[in-house]
């Protein structure tokens, strides 16, 4: 039963979803294939938000920022290692990408910070709720009534390729019969490797028997069937843990927690780290401390600030204390230690300075009971490194592009250099992906 099409995207998480859009926006018919049997992938797992610079809700706020302070974050945070060109170009579509994704019906008004920017640029919807389901119902609906057709539960085993252009895929149907998807341009968006430990310590062997964040389809299939054809790989030692996952369930805790005010302690009571430092750095530094792990502390008024912790709440995730004194008790840690920590922090609120650990960000102290703790440590989170692609999302071989083959989203490597901050992943698959989608339905013309 093969079929023909315009353009075969592959995967139907953040990168892919906005690559059948746009596809289809100019007029290309485009099948999705995606294997699991629900769309979204890991960015249903997205929560902190969606940086972008410039954009009409900052605007509307009074915030300023701008693209070139984008860009140095973003470089600055990846140890400029990151591929500029690409950089520059996710910096300078930020913008139209927020008011294109608005359109196609995500919420995006609410604004925060995460780790390692220096302006309030995080997007995310109303009352800081999680920006991944959001986004992927937005885009699923949109992709839905616009008439691509999205077949789940099918697998894309390989790319067609006759040594000078790709041709199309072969898949495996539901019904485990395989059939061929015959197109001018293909766009793989299978997302990343970070649930695939063989390829993950083949990479960094360290992370043996490290636990993930990501959902079980991230396999880094797109890696493994571009193998034969040679395509160039990019920075795939680069993989970066999450600080903030409950060790026992792998539960990702969002940064916006941070963000929004949260202190990290040790279990001698006692702040080790500047908590909005870089992913990098914080994951290395709980691991430092006894018990390798540590515990994210906040108070009332935070936990009102984000509706992502009430969902933590409900779900049995948090140890409360009605006073500090008490919640030392629960968790088992010096009580005094702990009371002098928090009482040495809300000084620092006051005065504006970390003396300590020169945090930057002090929203607000740390006094209305109850008070709150969950344990964390670092997982596998991200797959920074993978297959190599111009700003056209053209995938290269020996630096070439290949014919009529396209990659957006985690799959890719090299944005976010040797660490992604929180919030760059949505603006990357999303930015990319639409890039895709409109030049593999051009190719295809
Ligand atoms: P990104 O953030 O780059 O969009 P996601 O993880 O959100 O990445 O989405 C990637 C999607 O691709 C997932 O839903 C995953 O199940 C799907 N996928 C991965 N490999 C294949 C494959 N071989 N065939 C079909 N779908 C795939």
């Amino acid at each position: 039963n093969d079929v023909t099409t315009d353009v075969v995207i592959i995967g139907g998480g953040g990168a892919g979803l906005s690559a059948a859009i746009a596809a289809k926006d100019k007029g290309s018919n485009v099948i999705l294939v995606e294997k699991a049997a629900i769309l979204g992938g890991n960015t249903n797992y997205a929560t902190g938000g969606l940086n972008a610079a410039e954009t009409s809700i900052q605007k509307n706020k009074g915030i300023k920022d701008s693209v070139e302070i984008f860009i140095d974050d973003t470089m600055k945070g990846g140890k400029n290692t990151n591929n500029k060109t690409l950089v520059e170009k996710m910096a300078n579509s930020s913008a139209e990408i927020v008011d294109w994704l608005i359109e196609k019906g995500a919420d995006l008004t609410d604004l925060g910070r995460m780790g390692g920017q220096s302006v309030d640029r995080t997007h995310r919807p109303t009352g800081g709720a999680p920006v991944g389901p959001n986004m992927i119902a937005a885009l699923s609906k949109t992709a839905k009534e616009s008439g691509v057709d999205i077949r789940l539960s099918t697998f894309a085993e390989s790319i067609i390729y006759d040594g000078e252009a790709v041709k199309g895929i072969i898949v495996k149907a539901p019904n485990g019969q395989k059939y061929n998807i015959n197109s001018k341009a293909v766009v793989i968006a299978t997302g990343g490797f970070g649930a695939n430990s063989d390829l993950i310590v083949e990479n960094v062997a360290s992370l043996k028997g490290f636990g993930t964040t990501n959902h079980k389809g991230a396999t880094g299939d797109g890696i493994i069937m571009t193998k034969p054809l040679n395509v160039d790989l990019v920075d795939m030692e680069q993989i970066q843990t999450h600080p903030t996952v409950i060790p026992t369930n792998s539960v990702m805790i969002t940064e916006a927690v941070r963000g929004n005010g949260a202190i990290l302690v040790n279990r001698d009571g006692k702040r080790f780290i500047n908590e909005l430092d870089t992913r990098d750095v914080v994951s290395k530094a709980e691991l430092n401390q006894k018990g390798g792990s540590a515990y994210l502390m906040f108070d009332e008024n935070v936990k009102k600030s984000l509706k992502a912790i009430d969902s933590y709440d409900k779900k049995g995730y948090l140890t409360k204390g009605n006073t500090i004194e008490e919640l030392a008790k629960n968790l088992d840690i010096p009580s005094k230690e702990l009371e002098k920590t928090f009482s040495k922090y809300n000084e620092s609120v006051k005065t504006g300075v970390d003396s300590e650990f020169n945090r930057q960000s002090l929203p607000t102290s740390l006094s209305q009971g109850p008070f709150y703790s969950v344990e964390v440590a670092p997982a596998v989170h991200h797959t920074m490194g993978g297959i190599k692609i111009n700003e056209n999302t053209e995938v290269l071989s020996n630096g070439k592009p290949i014919k009529g083959l396209y990659a957006a989203g985690e799959v890719t490597g090299g944005i976010h250099g040797s660490n992604r901050l929180g919030g760059n992943a949505v603006v990357d698959i999303t930015v990319f992906g639409k890039i895709a989608g409109e030049n593999a339905s051009s190719f295809s013309k």
